[in-house]
């Protein structure tokens, strides 16, 4: 007889890993000691590996919006936005991301996974998607519930994009899908490429602007500002969980668009939607990112500085122009090896491992906030020195 539960005993992986001390993941945050600085397991560690890029979860502004709306509506909404869980703070925050990114309308979701789950009743079986092929695990499955037939280009391959566009069904509807900042490599979409082949073929095009809105742009829109490319986008998916420091998602489109995805859309329908907290949140946040360029410039500022340092000492550093670093390693072990040297040396950063990334591609994944201060740069340069001289991955 076969138990459906076998597969979990007979997962060796995590124990090997676990037993070499290699475990990059599910560590324990005990309490934010301060800006960047937090207590895992007991230990005092500098976190060189978070999304709130513009050190806005922790704003007085943010969290005084939070915790009004915690007063007015409680710590939940208890319903679905279709039934009884939309509140006058979800239609407000609608109305500001759909002018703030120049659309018509928008959906706000409990998070950003579920904004980009949104888009699978766009995905119809008439229909071809052709996504980038280091798009998120969100698109990824987006795309495997909608119906539409999915062709992968290879990153940022304008070529072969153009070649699978050409060989799609002349009857079918064409999306592409691609994220602006790629999250786990921090370089750009190459948006004026894609639109200029979506012009040509009557291909819609879908952004991911969860790490480049609030960041990138003058005005904080994202990649699409960044290349003077706001009308590029048809339709935009974002999250709350990076620059606007808490947590939820929306979609912003045209206004027919959003209104049949809030009435299609299972990922929105049939779950609790966003608790006034982090609506109220997001709103501050928006208002902030709109009014404060100076954290752009600074976050930004502290990415080129750590990226030029450890190419400097030695390290495969991508350097894009974005608050996420990628220290390529390579192989597994090697990469989790670093981590594990990082987090011996104070430095929380990220291990990215397949099948998050392509196999022999593992990477170290350090992200900036606007709150890093110099001796905070210094120490995760001392950290990534020292790790990498113990390991012999620098002279
Ligand atoms: N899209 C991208 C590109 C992401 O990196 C993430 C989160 N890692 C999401 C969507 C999902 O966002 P959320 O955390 O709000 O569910």
């Amino acid at each position: 007889m076969v138990d459906a539960f076998d597969k979990c005993h007979s997962w060796r992986e995590y124990d090997i890993v676990t037993g070499m001390g290699l475990n990059p993941y599910y560590h324990r945050i005990d309490e934010r000691a301060g800006p960047n600085e937090v207590r895992i397991g007991g230990r005092p560690m500098l976190m060189a590996g978070s999304n709130d890029y513009l050190a806005l979860s922790t704003d007085p502004r943010t969290t005084a919006a939070a915790a009004e709306a915690l007063g007015r509506f409680g710590t939940g909404t208890s319903g679905s936005r279709l039934t009884n869980g939309t509140l006058a703070l979800h239609e407000e925050l609608e109305a500001e991301l759909a002018a703030f990114l120049g659309h018509e309308a928008a959906l706000v979701t409990p998070t950003g996974f579920q904004a980009n789950l949104a888009l699978c009743p766009l995905l119809g079986p008439r229909d071809a998607l052709l996504a980038d092929r280091y798009i998120h695990a969100s698109l990824i499955d987006a795309a495997r519930l909608g119906q539409a037939r999915l062709r992968r280009f290879r990153h940022n391959d304008m070529g072969h994009l153009g070649r699978l566009l050409e060989a799609a069904d002349p009857g079918a509807g064409l999306i592409i899908l691609t994220e602006g900042m790629f999250s786990t490599t921090g370089d750009l979409c190459d948006l004026p490429g894609i639109s200029k082949l979506a012009a040509q073929h009557g291909a819609r095009v879908v952004l991911d602007g969860a790490h480049d809105i609030g960041v990138l742009g003058p005005g904080g829109r994202g990649a699409a500002e960044h290349y003077g490319q706001g009308s590029a986008v048809d339709l935009h998916t974002l999250t709350f969980s990076k620059c606007f420091g808490t947590v939820g998602g929306a979609v912003t489109g045209p206004e027919p668009v959003i209104r049949y995805l809030r009435h299609h859309s299972r990922a929105a329908i049939f779950s609790a939607s966003l608790p006034a907290p982090s609506a109220a949140a997001a709103l501050a946040a928006l208002d902030i990112i709109r009014t404060e360029p100076g954290r752009r410039r600074r976050v930004l500022a502290t990415a080129e500085r750590v990226g030029s340092e450890l190419a400097a000492l030695g390290f495969a550093a991508g350097r894009d122009g974005t608050p996420t670093i990628p220290v390529h390693v390579g192989e597994t072990f090697a990469c989790l090896r670093l981590w594990r040297e990082l987090f011996e040396e104070g430095v929380f950063t990220n291990a990215m491992i397949p099948p998050g990334v392509p196999e022999g591609h593992a990477l170290i994944r350090v992200a900036v906030t606007a709150s890093h201060t110099g001796a905070q740069v210094e120490r995760i340069l001392d950290a990534f020195a020292a790790a990498g001289r113990r390991l012999n991955l620098i002279g």
